[in-house]
């Protein structure tokens, strides 16, 4: 067998293999968890769960959810399930406001990281002869290490430049014949900017993949950074609760994010019965880590809404996919009664325009006290020379953007247009949404 295909063969062994080894699994980290973490014993106990009653994987959806909330109040250590000297790591969620939810890492919690993300690699076709740049932050957002374990595993030499300093990134891909990039898709795409100013030559790199994840983006994303670039564009999906980037990444046939099934098992949960949905139904994204021994997680909400896919891909891998995550459920907006996407707004502006890639979404109270909705969309510099002066052009070309708004959403957007370059750029996940609601 070649190191190729060892490094893959959990990706393919047969389904019911694959369901033995979770059983296993399963029991094992549910055993470990119940005995070493005080607080799980408490949480099944309000929740009147016997642990007998769990002798099987089948008997997972007795068992309560953990939420985000959880980490932050046993925060930093009260899930631990292992002695300190077994830690090797911490990393942190990036979390909003407050504590940030912090993960503790034994030596084999970074081995099953770093052996996920090199089968991502592999599958995205890299191998010893890559040249792999990170440009993911690196610190305790998990993107920046995570990429560069994974990489150094599957023997690509990796280049630990992260987020920012932008000409260096251009330099280096070019100078040190970088095949393949990982970072976020708004880094990357404020790496194709400063190339267009600079009159970059990507024909005259070396570089073919692009690694993109830690936040959403949407196929028109896809291929609006291929075109710029000709590099092909392959999603990474993961979250610093379950490990880090990595849980799951594309095959090369481009049909969803496999999930690395044998190390962290996928339910799809409706985000409001909490009842488990059968394969192919949309919910929300429901993690039990099967290996982990320093923070296991069993049931935990990811808040990702997304459905799992059990129908075999070309690629020949067993292991299920997750559609492309079609919005996290703290970022859905409900605006006049109707459920708004980022994913939908940023759809629309690339239709209208594949350079449309900057644009802000904020949100506000009108004057009637009804939520109001705006999309502040930059133009591209070859627009702006094109219509700058003209502003009944200019005023066509927005309306033209705020009825594909409107025809895809189903409401109106108030719609603005601002200069090139006067949005801020993004070094590692973009803030898209802005919300005033309440500040008013
Ligand atoms: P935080 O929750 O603070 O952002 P993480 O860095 O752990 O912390 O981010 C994980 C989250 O990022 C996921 O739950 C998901 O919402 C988002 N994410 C990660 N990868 C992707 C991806 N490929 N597509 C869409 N969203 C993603
Ligand atoms: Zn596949």
């Amino acid at each position: 067998m070649t190191k190729y295909s060892m490094l893959s063969a959990p990706d393919f062994m047969p389904v019911d293999r694959l369901r033995a080894i979770q059983n296993r699994k399963f029991l094992g980290v549910f055993r470990r968890t119940y005995e070493n973490v005080p607080w799980y014993r408490e949480l099944l106990a309000k929740n009147n769960v016997d642990p007998n009653s769990i002798q099987s994987l089948a008997d997972i959806s007795k068992l309560p959810f953990i939420k985000k909330t959880d980490l932050r109040d046993t925060y930093p250590n009260g899930m631990l399930a292992t002695a300190m000297d077994k830690i090797v790591r911490y990393h942190a969620s990036s979390g909003t406001t407050g504590k940030p939810i912090v993960v503790p890492y034994t030596r084999e919690d970074l081995d099953v990281w770093s052996e996920c993300v090199s089968r991502c690699l592999t599958a995205y076709g890299l191998d010893e002869s890559d040249v792999l740049q990170v440009g993911y932050g690196y610190g305790l957002f998990t993107g920046g290490l995570g990429l560069h374990d994974g990489g150094t595993r599957r023997g690509c030499t990796v280049i630990p430049i992260s987020g920012g300093n932008t000409e260096r990134h251009l330099m280096l891909i070019q100078d040190l014949q970088v095949t393949a990039v990982a970072c976020t898709p708004s880094y990357f795409l404020h790496v194709i900017d400063l190339a267009d100013k600079v009159g970059y030559d990507w024909k005259a790199t070396k570089l073919r993949v692009g690694i993109f994840g830690a936040e959403p983006w949407t196929e028109e994303m896809r291929r609006f950074i291929e075109a710029k670039t000709g590099i092909r564009a392959y999603d990474i999906y993961g979250l610093t609760e379950i490990s880090g980037p990595g849980v799951g990444g594309e095959c090369s046939c481009r049909t969803g994010v496999h999930i690395f099934e044998d190390h962290f098992y996928p339910e799809i949960v409706d985000p409001d019965t909490l009842q488990p949905l059968p394969d192919g139904e949309m919910g929300e994204l429901v993690f039990t880590t099967l290996d982990k021994t320093g923070m296991p997680i069993i049931r935990y909400r990811t808040r990702d809404i997304t459905k799992l896919v059990a129908e075999p891909c070309p690629c020949g891998r067993t292991i299920r996919r997750i559609a492309r995550i079609s919005h996290r459920s703290d970022d859905m907006m409900i605006i006049r009664g109707v459920n708004v996407f980022p994913g939908q707004v940023e759809s629309s502006l690339l239709a209208v325009d594949p350079g449309l890639v900057n644009y802000q979404i904020h949100l506000s109270k009108g004057a009637d006290g009804l939520d109001v909705i705006e999309v502040r969309v930059e133009l591209t510099r070859e627009k702006f020379s094109e219509l700058g002066d003209n502003t009944a052009s200019l005023e066509k070309f927005r309306r033209q953007i705020a009825e594909k708004l409107k025809s895809t959403v189903g409401i109106n957007f108030k719609t603005t247009l601002v200069e090139p370059d006067s949005m801020p750029r993004s070094q590692g996940k973009i803030k898209r949404i802005f919300d005033d609601r309440n500040q008013q």
